[in-house]
């Protein structure tokens, strides 16, 4: 094993935050070594489901040119990127978690945001505008919505592509099928990790350690201990190998726990989807275009405003609706008028979805909906829908709301009334949980009385604090490579106080 002979800093994980880590400690000329749970074909973790979306604060076109390379001057004239300020960032970041992320965590995520995307693309990944997914065109130019221009070449799959080929290229070796057991810890520090290699246990030393290997949402138990009733039935939309191990072996030596352990994010997913991801369909079974009709439950009734804000901004806490309800699925019902505007994900194979000529034969084809209750649900829905209908535009709230109803539709509330119509049958899919290891902004990882814990530094889903209720879509990325550059910088810090 003479690979891990010379280790300064261990990291474990290979997805996002794990890769951006290496790569920041290995810049500073130290040995590094990465450890994944995962074999080789399943490398990557979330981050290679992910669609690949970062948010990030920018000013103007300026400075997503320095993200984006290729942007061609057609598509610069046709297109209104607007612009995302830091402070549009933090305020998406506080209202939609209820005003308690930590702001200190949050402001430095936002303000490394930009930097950091200029970073990764110093390092080989390339940036594309998310022109299929986050624009709608009006009046004949590209328009962008909702704060979110930037999305990976090859989403996390090409990611993870581009992060791992620079790790081949600066010399560090990743180690698969060896899963992290515990932390090796002395009374001054974390000195190293006890791994599962090739059947054997072995304890690799090092002079610090990134814990960058996820949440507990791949492990049903955890899920039902910390999120509560039948969490354990939902499907996983990513990796099996985010099991909680990383979070328990931080807690084991210490580190305080943060964050809001009882929720996660999760969103609509097809009702048939398998228990976890699928790395060929990746993020094709999410059912994110709910905005554009209503949802219903087995009663046949509707349960949340589908129109409450941007789907980037609701979509992560409507799982978890979905679970509330009878029998733990949904339908989503679409007209005519909002069938061209459905998403890719609508269009797969692998598709939950009943289509019908009038409502009355949709009704009797929606599996364990009343199918009467629905009918009316419908009609009162349709008759509260108010004549600002013909103001409908996608791309902003537009305020075509529902008036009367005891759930409203507050926005791109349009009449379901266009044959033929669709509805696809979803549940809830479990995407990361929120809970986490409290960590400052050196990415160190601290304990009970707020101080760090020398040696280990934690980074990606398994950071507490950032996310409560609800998540903003293209965060999780941007954060975790903001906290894994963060942490590897400031491994390489420490471990280079050893002589490292
Ligand atoms: C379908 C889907 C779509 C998404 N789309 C987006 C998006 O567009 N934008 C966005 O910002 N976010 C998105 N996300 C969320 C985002 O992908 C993840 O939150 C993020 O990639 C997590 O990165 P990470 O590095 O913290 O963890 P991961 O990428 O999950 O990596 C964790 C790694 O740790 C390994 N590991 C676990 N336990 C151990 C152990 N004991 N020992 C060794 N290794 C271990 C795992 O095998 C894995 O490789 C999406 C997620 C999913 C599932």
């Amino acid at each position: 094993m003479n690979s891990f002979e010379k280790v300064d800093v261990i990291v474990v994980g290979s997805g996002n935050a794990a890769s951006c880590a290496a790569l920041s400690a290995r810049e500073k000329g130290l040995n590094v070594v990465m450890l994944d749970a995962a074999p080789r074909e399943a490398r990557g973790g979330n981050t290679a489901y992910a669609g690949g979306q970062m948010r990030v604060a920018f000013e103007g076109i300026g400075d997503l040119l320095k993200v984006i390379g290729d942007l061609t001057d057609e598509e610069i004239r046709n297109t209104d990127f607007g612009t995302y300020s830091a402070a549009d960032f933090l305020d998406d970041m506080g209202r939609v978690t209820e005003y308690r992320c930590n702001p200190e965590l949050v402001e430095y995520a936002i303000r490394n945001s930009l930097d950091t995307l200029i970073w990764m693309r110093s390092k080989g990944v390339r940036f594309q505008a998310s022109f299929g997914r986050q624009a709608f065109r009006v009046d004949g130019k590209f328009k962008f919505w909702g704060g979110l221009p930037c999305e990976v070449w090859g989403g996390g799959a090409g990611l993870i592509e581009a992060l791992h080929a620079r790790a081949e290229r600066d010399g560090i070796p990743i180690f698969y099928d060896t899963p992290v057991v515990s932390l090796l810890r002395n009374n001054d520090r974390v000195t190293g990790v006890r791994i599962l290699h090739r059947a054997q246990m072995l304890e690799v030393q090092a002079k610090a350690v990134v814990l960058a290997c996820g949440g507990f949402e791949a492990n049903a138990e955890m899920r039902a201990r910390y999120l509560g009733r039948n969490w354990e039935l939902a499907k996983v939309r990513g990796t099996r190998y985010n099991t909680g191990q990383g979070l328990r072996m931080a807690l084991e030596v210490g580190a305080r726990s943060f964050g809001h352990w009882s929720c996660a994010h999760s969103s609509c997913w097809d009702l048939n989807a398998p228990e976890f991801g699928d790395l060929v369909v990746r993020g094709g079974y999410q059912k994110h275009s709910y905005p554009l009709g209503i949802m219903v439950n087995a009663r046949g009734e509707r349960f949340v405003d589908e129109g409450a804000d941007f789907q980037t901004l609701t979509y992560a806490k409507y799982g978890r609706e979905i679970l509330a309800q009878p029998g733990l699925f949904a339908w989503q019902v679409f007209d005519q008028r909002a069938v061209p505007l459905l998403r890719e994900s609508y269009r797969i194979r692998q598709v939950t979805r009943v289509q019908a000529p009038g409502l009355e034969e949709l009704a009797a084809k929606l599996d364990g909906v009343d199918g009467e209750r629905f009918l009316r649900t419908v009609e009162e829905f349709n008759n509260a829908v108010s004549g600002r209908g013909d103001s409908f535009n996608p791309s902003l709230k537009d305020g075509c709301g529902t008036i009367g109803l005891r759930i409203p539709k507050s926005n791109w509330a349009r009449r379901i009334e266009r044959a033929p119509f669709e509805a696809y049958a979803v549940t809830a899919g479990i995407t990361f949980t929120f809970g986490g290891i409290k960590i400052n902004t050196r990415a160190e990882a601290e304990d009970y009385g707020d101080v760090p814990i020398p040696g280990l530094f934690v980074a990606g889903e398994m950071v507490g604090g950032l996310f409560y209720h609800n998540y903003p879509s293209g965060t999780g990325l941007t954060c975790g490579a903001v906290f894994g550059r963060t942490a590897g910088r400031s491994a390489a810090v420490f471990a280079r106080s050893f002589g490292g």
